[in-house]
C-alpha cells in the first residue's frame, strides 16, 4: 500500500460558493505532508471531509487505497480547529474520558500518553488554563488515543509561541520517525512547514494549484545558472573541463548548474571562447517565501 489519503475531483461548495474545487491531492504512506494555503483558502474544509465530519459535493476520497471510508478512518487521527479538549477537566480526565469514548483501558493509556505529550506535571490544572502550546498537546495526544496509522492535524501550530512551535514540531517527526506514523499537518506557516514536511500541496481559493516533494521544492528554491547555447554538445565538454559536473541539460539548447552561479563570467567567456554563442545566461531560482507566494500570486491572476 502506497497511498494513505487520495482525492480525486473533490468539491465542496456551501450554498452557491466552493470552498474547495475539484481537488486531486495525494499523501504517500510516511510522508509528513505540508497542505498549504492562506486563510480560507479550503484546508480544514478538505481536512473535514476526509476525516468524516463534512460531505463532499462531489469527488471521491480514499483512504488506505480503499473506498471503505467508515473502516478506514478507524486507523485515522484527527485534530481539527478547536481542538476536542474538555475545558472544566485536567489532562488526565481529559484523556480518562476519551479512553471510555473509544473503548481503551484508561489504565494502559493514560499515563504513557501525558508522558508522550510532555503533561505529566499539569496536575490539577485544568485545560481551560493551558496554554495554548499545552491545549494543542493535549489534543494531539487525544488524536492518538486510537493508535492511528495516519494523523491530520489542522494548523496545530497556530497562534503558538516559538517554543510551543518547536514542541509540536519534534512531537510531529517522533510521531513520524519512531512511530511511523503518516502526518498530514496544515499551516500557513510557510517557513515552518518546510522544516519537517517531505511533500507539500498548495492550495488557494479552493483550488489545488501544486503537489510536490521536499527534494522537488529544494530544487525549485535554489539558486542555479541556466544558461542557452547554440552548441549544447560543446557546451558540456567546455563545462566539464572547468570541472562543473553538477549540471542539467533542460532542453536541446539549455543547460542548468546548481553550484556555479559565482562562476558564470567565467563559464561564459570560455563558452564564447570556443565559439559557442550563448543566447542568454540567467540566475534562476528563489527563497521559499517568494516561491510560494509567486504560486498563489499566479494562480490568482488566472483566476481573476
Ligand atoms: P482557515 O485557516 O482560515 O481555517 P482554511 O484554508 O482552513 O482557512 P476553510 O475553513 O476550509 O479554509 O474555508 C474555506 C472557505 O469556505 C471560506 O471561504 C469559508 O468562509 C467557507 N466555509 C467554511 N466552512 C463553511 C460553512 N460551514 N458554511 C459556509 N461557508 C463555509
Amino acid at each position: 500500500m502506497e497511498y494513505v489519503l487520495q482525492t480525486e475531483n473533490l468539491t465542496k461548495v456551501f450554498g452557491k460558493k466552493p470552498a474547495v474545487r475539484q481537488v486531486k491531492l495525494n499523501v504517500k504512506k510516511g510522508d509528513i505532508y505540508g497542505f498549504i494555503g492562506k486563510n480560507g483558502a479550503g484546508k480544514t474544509t478538505l481536512i473535514r471531509m476526509a476525516a468524516g465530519l463534512a460531505s463532499p459535493s462531489e469527488g471521491t476520497i480514499h483512504l488506505f487505497e480503499s473506498n471503505d471510508l467508515d473502516e478506514q478512518r478507524k486507523k485515522v487521527g484527527t485534530m481539527i480547529e478547536n481542538p476536542a479538549v474538555y475545558p472544566h477537566l485536567t489532562a488526565k480526565q481529559n484523556l480518562t474520558n476519551y479512553c471510555y469514548l473509544l473503548g481503551l483501558d484508561p489504565k494502559e493509556h493514560v499515563e504513557p500518553m501525558l508522558q508522550f505529550v510532555g503533561l505529566t506535571d499539569t496536575g490539577k490544572k485544568k485545560a481551560k488554563n493551558f496554554s495554548l502550546g499545552m491545549k494543542q498537546r493535549l489534543a494531539i495526544g487525544i488524536a492518538l488515543l486510537n493508535n492511528p496509522e495516519f494523523l491530520m492535524l489542522d494548523e496545530p501550530i497556530n497562534g503558538l509561541d516559538p517554543t510551543g512551535i518547536k514542541e509540536i514540531r519534534e512531537m510531529i517527526l517522533k510521531l513520524n520517525k519512531e512511530k511511523s506514523i503518516t502526518i498530514l499537518i496544515s499551516s500557513h506557516i510557510l517557513g515552518e512547514l518546510s522544516k519537517i514536511a517531505t511533500r507539500y500541496g498548495v492550495i488557494n481559493d479552493g483550488c489545488m494549484i501544486d503537489e510536490f516533494t521536499k527534494e522537488e521544492l529544494e530544487e525549485r528554491c535554489t539558486q542555479a545558472l541556466e544558461i542557452k547555447v547554440d552548441d549544447l554538445k560543446r557546451s558540456e565538454e567546455i563545462i566539464r573541463k572547468l570541472g562543473i559536473t553538477d549540471y542539467k541539460v533542460l532542453d536541446e539548447n539549455k543547460l542548468r548548474m546548481q553550484t556555479n552561479i559565482e562562476r558564470a563570467g567565467e563559464i561564459n567567456t570560455e563558452l564564447a571562447k570556443s565559439g559557442v554563442m550563448v543566447m542568454s545566461s540567467t540566475v534562476v531560482g528563489m527563497d521559499l517565501e517568494d516561491y510560494f507566494m509567486n504560486l498563489m500570486e499566479l494562480k490568482n491572476n488566472q483566476i481573476k
